[in-house]
């Protein structure tokens, strides 16, 4: 199982490495992002000073111009006014400056000012005779008295009360000396138009600057700068500019005025090729908020982006280690049910092996072919051999007795497609013995069902069969004895029977017996109503003998009359000993002449007798029979008794019969 504490590093490398990676791509982002923001800044400056550069270029060529335009107007002032003189024509010079005013562009006015200050021509009428002497320009351009120079004047307010600036270039006399100037206001509607086409941005301001500070005029101007001295400001962008020292610059920071991160450009505007006092400055500058609108609008996005990449990746991350995790609690918890598998699968093979290993009956395992892959001791000893080593590999079917060897194929691949299989079968020891065993069978498949192998319990039924051969002996013998004893009990039955219904000294039916046969021929008489005859016979004077010759001889004297009155009688006659010396004699179908006649013969038989012990034994008789009239079979051996009393009283030896009384 895969330490879970192992995954602890792997996890936190895999973190370590993402962290790095977002790093490297933020590293990456943020150089990209830094060349763009110096490109567009770089673009941006470019574009300013671009700007900038066109301003100071056109209005260079219009100073130049106007500065000429003046030079023209100073160089033909003489004639020109002369000429008035001559023509007497006051306002041939005002004509002139109205013409040179249209054809120049951006000079909204011109006008000649004379050494006193005062305007004696212009352009505009309303402007001449005006008196100058107190303004900066009648101050700037007397003290300067350089007729090459062009005199740039600071921006002041017209009478329009609108900032206007002026260029002058200075009158000298044939000496040298002041003797005034002329001078071109400028027109700032002009700077408008110009300006104005330069401009590629809402947020773009364009200035132009008089040289000493002050704002001539500016579009758009929604903060009102027109007119301020931006050198009163020593923080100001312009400021930073003049301090420079150069004609142009490109300047950054905040200005006080709007308190907005501003990239300025500045040039300095002068004319082409006549010198100036001062110059003129333009100033075209951008918000570096508004020029950094889309780098930063890019950062937010790359930013955005980068975060969701950031937690896309961490997300995942996160996602796969769970995964990760679950998927390895799931492996240890499929490879414990594995091993707990194996366990059990091995306790069990053990416990089988065991089972096996110590049954009481033999077991083998056969493969396909049916040849031994495993057996216990049990099925080495059924066979013969020291130990189940010895039949690994080899043929079972060696092994079967020769009546079932044909048998094996068949058998063996029925019970192949039957799984199981039972049965008892002769087989052959290693010594060529027999022996009879009784074997269950099962087939072990793989999940596909596929033969593996076959597992099989054998029991030697040898001795159960030679233990069944000699019970069933042991029955018959049983059976003949019990058969004989049986006969045997059923003569002594017999035997017993005969002795409970005979006299033991004369071998005659008894009493018992004899009753039981009056019973039985008094029923038969009822229905055939025959009469039967019942003779009453008694030794006379028997005690003598007795008392004579001894009971020995007495019982002598009985079985010999027994004898001689069995002998005299039919075998279908009854002759009992009914008591100690009286015998009774019962006659089937006889009437009573017949009955006498038999009595007599039997009075007659005894006392003839020659071989009787003791000689001279007689007998008296009692006759009776027994008809349909009777009641009771006890009625005729009743009259019989009667009769033989009367025979003893009459004097013995004799027969005396009678009907019932
Ligand atoms: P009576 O003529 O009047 O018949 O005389 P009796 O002597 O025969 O008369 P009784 O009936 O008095 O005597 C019968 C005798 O028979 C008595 C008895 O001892 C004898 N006796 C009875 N049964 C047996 C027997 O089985 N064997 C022997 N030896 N004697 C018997
Ligand atoms: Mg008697
Ligand atoms: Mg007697």
């Amino acid at each position: 199982m895969s330490d879970p504490s192992l995954s602890y590093p792997s996890d936190q490398a895999r973190w370590i490495g993402l962290v790095l990676l977002l790093l490297g791509l933020a590293g990456a982002l943020g150089f990209d992002l830094y060349a763009e923001y110096r490109s567009a800044y770089a673009s941006e400056r470019e574009q300013v000073d671009k700007a900038a550069r066109t301003v100071e270029v056109n209005l260079s060529r219009n100073l130049q111009t106007t500065s000429d335009a003046l030079e023209s107007i100073r160089d033909e002032l003489p004639w020109l006014l002369s000429q008035q003189i001559e023509h007497n024509d006051n306002n041939l010079l005002n004509r002139r400056l109205q013409a040179m005013a249209v054809a120049q562009t951006g000079v909204r006015s011109l006008l000649v000012v004379n050494a006193a200050g005062r305007s004696i021509a212009s352009s505009r009428p309303e402007l001449i005779g005006r008196d100058f002497r107190d303004g900066e320009r009648y101050q700037t351009i007397s003290r300067g008295l350089d007729p090459a120079r062009l005199y740039v004047s600071a921006p002041f307010l017209s009478p329009l009360n609108v900032y206007v600036m002026s260029v002058g270039r200075v009158l000298l006399d044939g000496h040298g000396k002041f003797d005034g100037y002329v001078l071109a206001i400028l027109d700032p509607a002009y700077f408008s138009v110009l300006l104005d086409s330069v401009r590629y941005a809402p947020d773009m301001r364009i200035a132009l600057i008089h040289q000493a500070g002050k704002v001539v005029f500016r579009v758009p101007d929604p903060e009102g700068v027109t007119g301020l001295d931006l050198l009163a400001k020593p923080d100001s962008l312009y400021w930073q500019h003049a301090r420079s020292g150069q004609d142009r610059s490109l300047v950054e920071g905040r200005t006080p005025t709007t308190d907005q991160e501003l990239l300025v450009a500045f040039r300095a505007i002068r004319p082409t090729s006549s010198p100036a006092d001062k110059s003129l400055v333009v100033s075209v500058s951008r918000d570096q908020a508004v020029i950094l609108a889309p780098w930063r609008k890019n950062l937010l996005v790359r930013i955005v982006l980068f975060c969701a990449i950031a937690c896309l990746a961490a997300i995942g991350l996160l996602i796969c280690q769970r995964r990760r995790a679950a998927y390895a609690r799931l492996q240890a918890i499929r490879q414990a049910d594995q091993e707990q598998a194996e366990s059990q699968l091995r306790d069990s093979e053990q416990r089988f092996r065991d089972l096996f290993v110590h049954l009481p009956v033999a077991y083998q395992s056969l493969d396909v072919a049916g040849c031994w892959l495993d057996a216990n001791q049990k099925m080495a000893d059924l066979l013969g051999f020291e130990s189940p080593q010895q039949l690994l590999g080899l043929d079972f079917i060696d092994f079967w007795g020769d009546q079932y060897r044909s048998q094996f194929d068949a058998a063996y691949d029925q019970f192949k497609a039957n799984h199981n299989v039972d049965g008892e079968i002769t087989l052959r020891r290693r010594d060529g013995r027999p022996v009879d065993v009784l074997f269950t069978g099962r087939i072990q498949r793989d999940a596909q069902g596929r033969f593996l192998r076959t597992h099989c319990v054998l029991l030697d039924i040898s001795e159960r069969l030679a233990m069944e051969q000699h019970v069933l002996q042991l029955n018959a013998e049983l059976e003949s004895k019990v058969e004989a004893r049986t006969a045997a009990l059923a003569q002594a039955n017999e035997e017993l029977h005969h002795q409970a219904r005979h006299d033991a000294l004369t071998g005659l039916a008894n009493r018992m017996a004899a009753n039981e046969r009056l019973r039985s021929e008094f029923l038969l008489m009822k229905r055939s109503l025959l009469p039967y005859a019942v003779l009453l016979l008694d030794i006379d004077h028997f005690k003598r003998v007795n008392d004579s010759l001894g009971h020995d001889a007495g019982d002598k004297v009985l079985q010999g009359v027994a004898h001689l009155l069995r002998a005299s009688l039919r075998e279908s006659d009854l002759l009992a000993r009914w008591g100690g010396e009286e015998f009774l004699v019962l006659l089937p179908a006889t009437d009573m002449t017949e009955a006498c006649l038999v009595a007599e013969k039997l009075r007659q038989g005894i006392e003839l007798a020659p071989d009787l012990v003791a000689g001279g034994i007689t007998l008296s008789i009692g006759v009776a029979t027994a008809g349909p009239e009777q009641l009771s079979e006890d009625d005729a051996v009743r009259l019989a008794d009667l009769q033989l009393y009367g025979a003893k009283k009459a004097g013995r030896n004799r027969v005396h019969a009678g009907a019932a009384a």
